[in-house]
């Protein structure tokens, strides 16, 4: 780990903090940002942690335009001891500098992005809600800042982390989401940007989760950009599905993002002994199973909810009831495990927490 101090100019408007009974998503944000600067001369320069506020960029900044950007997301606990806890940070950085690499974006020192968090978060910790369920959420994004409106690679960049304190994303225990599977519109294809973390992407997504959430269904079930015949992610979270005892999550393609939770899961899983496969899975196979009683679960895997049970599936006119409309005991279960994990609870077997 990079012993490196970073240079600190302190707010000197401090926010009033939230209550936690008020506080929803990524709305409120904290007093200070980490910000570091990349020019083809210099690299990756000047890291320092500095009021949050407005940037100045110019109109021409090649991030209004062509969409040149990555973010992450993942979020820090603070325990019953007053311990702060990140779940596998590493994994978040690591995945930046994949959709860097897909974007043209410079890659990122991993160690020195993940100290400056932990700077920035221990400036920033008593913006850490601690009720029930709170976190504060970690927004690390990059954009393209040249001003140039030609078509290429910028030649300047903005690393950027900032931070929001967030409420809980269930308030009242695991609540199934009822889903819709998207046959028109597509959210990625192979070969296309669906495995980096781009904004392009969720611009892509939003008509499609406009139209679902007109007819009642809170999440969209994609399908693969070609064939509409695979089952990729459900709204910006992998997919897993529970079918005659085997449990499944479609394999990495190119267009599927890699989850941290997902993989999560997937350890967990095998850690447990579950007969568990990644594998291309189909539509087909799924409404199959669900008409011949072999459907048990299907759940959702992202930071956001970390398990998101499926209680509903609307398909080509029909609506199925998973599970009868109940969590499944494996979401219950890899959920449990996860948040305790997460929160200092349980036992962090794999060393999962920072
Ligand atoms: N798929 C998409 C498209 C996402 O945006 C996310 C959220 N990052 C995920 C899956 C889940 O990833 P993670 O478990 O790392 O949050």
């Amino acid at each position: 780990m990079k012993q490196q101090t970073f240079a600190f100019t302190r707010s000197e408007n401090l926010k009033e903090k939230p209550q936690a009974s008020t506080l929803q998503f990524g709305k409120v944000f904290t007093d200070h940002m980490f910000t570091m600067d990349y020019t083809a001369e210099a690299g990756w320069h000047d890291p320092q942690i500095v009021p949050y506020a407005p940037l100045e960029l110019s109109p021409a900044a090649m991030c209004f335009h062509y969409g040149q950007t990555v973010f992450e997301g993942l979020k820090a606990y603070v325990t019953k001891e007053g311990k702060v806890l990140l779940f596998r940070p590493d994994k978040n950085f690591e995945r930046m500098n994949r959709s860097n690499d897909r974007l043209c974006i410079p890659r990122l020192d991993e160690e020195l992005a993940l100290e400056a968090l932990r700077q920035l978060i221990s400036v920033e910790k008593e913006w850490i809600p601690t009720a029930e369920g709170t976190s504060l959420y970690i927004r690390p994004f990059i954009i393209s800042t040249e001003p140039f409106l030609g078509v290429a690679a910028s030649i300047s960049y903005k690393f950027i982390i900032i931070l929001s304190p967030v409420g809980a994303y269930y308030k009242e225990g695991l609540n199934p989401v009822s889903i819709a599977v998207e046959n028109d519109y597509v959210r990625a294809v192979k070969g296309g940007t669906g495995d980096a973390k781009t904004g392009g992407n969720y611009a892509a997504s939003l008509k499609a989760q406009e139209v679902a959430a007109e007819s009642g269904y809170s999440q969209v079930l994609w399908l693969d950009g070609v064939e509409k015949k695979y089952v990729e992610e459900v709204g910006s979270m992998n997919v897993f599905f529970k079918i005659d005892g085997e449990i499944v999550t479609p394999q990495l393609n190119g267009s599927i993002l890699q989850g941290v939770t997902r993989d999560s899961v997937l350890h967990l899983l095998k850690h447990w002994g579950y007969p568990v496969t990644e594998r291309r899975v189909t539509i087909a196979e799924v409404v199959q199973a669900q008409k011949t009683g072999k459907l048990e679960e299907i759940f959702g895997t992202g930071t956001a909810a970390v398990i998101s049970p499926v209680g509903k599936l609307f398909y080509e006119g029909e609506t199925y009831e998973i599970n009868n409309g109940v969590t499944g005991e494996v979401a219950k279960r890899v959920y449990d495990t996860i948040v305790g994990i997460q929160k200092g609870e349980a036992d962090d077997t794999f060393g999962w927490t920072v």
